[in-house]
């Protein structure tokens, strides 16, 4: 009698590249989305799991995982100017976020080009139009009137490569390596 196996490669994971948000802007975001939790409900995101995603991975075989490493390891990505000083509801998926009313050019245009390289070495299979965010707060329902958020502003200095798993806590992350963004060069 034949035996049919199925084999799965061991994943790397769920992964996906990120900013992460500074702690003095966690804090604020944190403390606006507890205010509208205490009103609206929804589940709060931890202050430490802040972040802003720049190209989404999926799962990655672990056998792939050195090879993913390298290529981060090797792109030449500059420092970019962050600024959120919006929140914005996503009825959708019930999603609270801070955004950016104008976002600087210099965000989409990393993005973009680590998207791109991600999709050229094989690593990602469509590019989705980037829409700059921080995800606050899950399962908002009625998110009532949104509070003005003061402009936060910063310079992203390093990009992270993260590993995120469904904890009873809600979303778990764990950075798997990070790597400086380079400084324009001044001539
Ligand atoms: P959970 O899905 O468990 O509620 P999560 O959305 O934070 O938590 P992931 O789904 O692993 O965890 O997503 C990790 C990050 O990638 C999040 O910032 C999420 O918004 C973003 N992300 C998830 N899926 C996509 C996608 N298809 N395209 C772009 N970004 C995505
Ligand atoms: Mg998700």
């Amino acid at each position: 009698m034949a035996v049919e196996t199925t084999y799965t490669a061991p994943s790397a994971g769920r992964l996906f590249f990120a900013l992460w948000v500074p702690p003095a802007c966690a804090g604020t975001l944190h403390a606006m989305a507890g205010a509208v939790v205490g009103r609206s409900g929804g589940r709060l995101m931890r202050e430490d799991t802040l972040h802003l995603t720049l190209a989404f991975l999926g799962d990655i075989a672990e056998r792939r995982l050195p090879a993913l490493l390298e290529h981060a390891a090797g792109l030449s990505l500059p420092r970019v100017p962050v600024c959120l000083d919006r929140l914005g509801f996503w009825a959708q998926n019930h999603i609270l976020f801070a955004g950016s009313s104008a976002p600087d050019p210099a965000l989409g245009a990393l993005a973009d080009s680590l998207q791109e390289s991600l999709k050229e070495a094989g690593f990602l299979a469509e590019t989705r139009a980037f829409v700059p965010h921080v995800t606050m707060l899950r399962k908002l329902l009625h998110p009532g009137k949104l509070p003005a958020l003061p402009a936060q502003a910063w310079e992203a200095e390093e990009f992270a490569l993260v590993r995120s798993w469904r904890s009873d806590r809600g979303a778990a992350y764990e950075t798997v390596a990070r790597w400086p963004l380079q400084a324009a060069v001044v001539s």
